[in-house]
């Protein structure tokens, strides 16, 4: 049930929270001003003090987020977006920067690329992919579990000397449930003890048939330190990508999810969001999760301002109130007044539900303890 702290209720009304507490108790309710009571009372509360109560519920306050759905003839391709994982060790960060490297190699002049938690690259037969830089696991499962599922392709590590660890199932899992395809690199082949067959065997175990072995996954052999194969990594997601047929509309308002987000020192808030769908300019308001803003600056992920950024691109925002939590979801909204109602809104419900249940766990130990 919908619930109001009694101090809120008093901020609201702008009335103090002491003669809150007193009406309460005229009313025969014994509750401290952190407490939550429950809105058919607060709404007596609030004519008891004469004024007027106008419930808000979640779909009023949200409505105003663009909720389009795509007609078939407004989505074009996207880029795809891969997630590396793989046991500890495996060669998961080495490869990603082995793959960055190459690209700034044969790519573009600039060079020094920042870490914002994701960059893109291209394949050497110019399709772009773009990688999640997070540190695997951990970042899959907090943005699968707040319901932002961003990766596209799961690129599973598993070092050749070594073949299947726990952490190896552990991904497997992962993107099963997800549903995500995988695509298997067999690193550190330059090493002497590499077995790949091993891992190939290996991988049977868990339902993973490789196309070396007659199944369906792509698996390429490669090595993060000699460079070997990553090219044809890199045409494997390619090819990933084609069957998926990831399609996205970039004319219409963006919406994307937060891969990370930090407080700086310099730049205030700093967010990088992947776009998931639609086009995020300067200049554009929006809400994130409990935050919103007005984008003030957009940077690739080589550090360079843009003014827009597309479906699947990675992109640090500029220009929020507060620092948003890795797995929000960004939406662009009209005006500044709805961004703050939403992000206002959802921010009270967040408190409203920790007091519902703090004040339910203190019930709990008010009955245990009689
Ligand atoms: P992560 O824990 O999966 O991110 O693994 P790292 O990228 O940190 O690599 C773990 C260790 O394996 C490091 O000492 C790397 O230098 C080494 N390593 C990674 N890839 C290769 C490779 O292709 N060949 C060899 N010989 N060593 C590698
Ligand atoms: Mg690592």
């Amino acid at each position: 049930p919908e619930t109001i702290v009694v101090q809120e209720l008093a901020n609201r009304m702008a009335e103090r929270a002491a003669d809150v507490v007193k009406s309460l108790m005229k009313m025969g309710m014994m509750v401290s001003m952190n407490q939550a009571i429950d809105a058919d009372t607060a709404e007596l509360v609030i004519e008891e003090f004469g004024h007027k109560a106008v419930r808000v519920s979640d779909s009023d306050v949200e409505q105003v987020i663009d909720t389009v759905v795509d007609s078939e003839e407004n989505l074009l391709p996207r880029a795809p977006v891969v997630t590396i994982m793989g046991h500890v060790d495996h060669g998961k960060t080495s490869l990603l920067d082995r793959i960055r490297k190459a690209n700034i190699a044969t790519g573009e002049a600039g060079g020094i690329t920042q870490h914002i938690g994701a960059y893109q690259v291209k394949t050497p037969s110019g399709q772009l992919v773009t990688f999640l830089d997070t540190p695997g696991h951990a970042a899959f499962t907090s943005m699968r579990a707040r319901g932002a599922n961003v990766t596209d392709i799961v690129v599973l590590v598993v070092a050749a000397d070594d073949a299947v660890m726990p952490q190896t199932v552990e991904a497997i899992h992962h993107a099963k449930a997800a549903g995500v395809p995988i695509i298997v690199a067999i690193n550190k082949m330059d090493k002497h003890s590499a077995n790949p067959t091993k891992v190939r065997t290996d991988l049977l175990q868990h339902e993973i048939v490789v196309e070396a072995m007659s199944g369906d996954v792509q698996d390429v052999e490669v090595s993060a330190h000699t460079g070997m194969g990553i090219d044809k990594l890199l045409e494997a997601i390619s090819l990933q990508a084609e069957i998926l047929e990831l399609k996205a509309n970039p004319n219409r308002d963006g919406m994307g999810a937060v891969v990370e987000a930090k407080l700086d020192v310099g730049r205030g808030p700093v967010a990088t969001v992947l776009v998931q769908n639609g086009t995020l300019r300067k200049g554009d308001i929006f809400v994130v999760g409990q935050k919103w803003g007005k984008v003030r600056a957009l940077l690739n992920d080589k550090g360079e301002t843009i003014t827009e950024a597309g479906p699947s691109t990675p992109v640090e925002v500029l220009g929020l109130n507060g620092t948003p939590s890795a797995g929000d979801v960004l939406n662009v909204v009209p005006t500044e007044a709805q961004a703050r109602e939403i992000a206002d809104y959802r921010e009270q419900t967040t408190k409203d539900k920790r007091a519902a249940a703090g004040a339910a766990t203190t019930l709990e130990q008010l009955m245990a303890k009689a």
